[in-house]
């Protein structure tokens, strides 16, 4: 299980969710972590300590604020200089807010824009010279089905993630004849904190059981009525990073239970 040895993987928003799992299924080929994200200290710690150890490999953090470019630059930096380079990125970090759009109050829409499609544009961007003197890059945007897709009252999501398509495409074409490749994930519902809060504020305002919630939020949008899990995730990326995928770039993969099959 070393596909991945010697190369650097910098995953946003990897203290939670997807992102923890994307990290981990790297980190089980082999390849160096860069952590990022929010939480407690003693938390990420405890993730940390336990991906070094269980797969013996170099694994960093920082804390980032990827709403703020400065600090961007400062983790692309940090990650070169502690483990050596940035081979892999993964745009994970990201969060929701439900609301009518003449609802949707302003400073949220610039907030989920700038951590969603802004910051991946400033990782990237300074990522790019390292990957292009290696000649070698994995981008992996998680977008998600909302990326192709739309649901009522997820206006700023549904733009982030459309957009986030866009700007993987057009890297895709920028670096076609290197050895970089970028791609979209497209998830259906992963069980996470992004989605639970949506569940329980469901169950809240319907009066109905978390469970019951759970079923009705599957039922509504993903046929195999199951949660993709971030593992699955995970492994996606890990064959987006290897050599059968070279060839395969400036598109997007659905992991959806058929969501976007209807
Ligand atoms: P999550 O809430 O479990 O994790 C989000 C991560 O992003 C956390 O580590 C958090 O600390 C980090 N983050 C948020 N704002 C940040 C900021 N300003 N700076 C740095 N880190 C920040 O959510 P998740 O469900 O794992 O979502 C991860 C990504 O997957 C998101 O982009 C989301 O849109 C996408 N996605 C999720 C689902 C789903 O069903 N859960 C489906 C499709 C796509």
């Amino acid at each position: 299980m070393s596909q991945l040895k010697g190369k650097v993987a910098l995953v946003t928003g990897s203290t939670s969710g997807i992102g923890l799992g994307v990290a981990k299924t790297l980190a089980a080929q082999g390849a160096s972590i860069m952590l990022n994200g929010f939480g407690e200290a003693a938390v990420i710690d405890g993730i940390k300590t336990e991906i070094a150890d269980e797969y013996k490999v170099p694994v960093s953090f920082n804390g980032a604020d990827l709403s703020k470019p400065e600090q961007i630059k400062n983790l692309v930096e940090a990650t070169v200089k502690e483990l050596g380079s940035v081979d892999i990125i993964v745009n994970n970090a990201g969060f929701q807010h439900v609301d009518l759009v003449e609802d949707f109050p302003p400073e949220k829409w610039d907030a989920m824009v700038s951590v969603m499609l802004t910051a991946p544009f400033h990782i990237v961007r300074h990522a790019m010279p390292t990957m292009k003197k290696n000649n070698w890059g994995r981008i992996i945007n998680i977008a998600s089905a909302h990326g192709k897709v739309a649901s009522a009252k997820k206006s700023c999501y549904v733009a982030c993630k459309h957009g986030m398509l866009g700007f993987s495409k057009s890297v895709a074409l920028e670096t076609a004849e290197t050895g970089i490749t970028s791609n979209c994930i497209c998830p259906g519902w992963v069980l996470t904190p992004l989605v639970q809060n949506q569940i329980d504020a469901n169950a809240k305002n319907k009066g109905i059981s978390v469970k019951q919630a759970e079923v009705e939020l599957l039922s509504e949008k993903q046929p195999s009525k199951q949660f993709v899990t971030p593992e699955q995730i995970g492994g996606l990326a890990v064959f987006l990073c290897s050599d059968a995928a070279a060839q395969i770039t400036g598109t997007e993969v659905s992991i959806d239970g058929g969501w976007t099959a209807q």
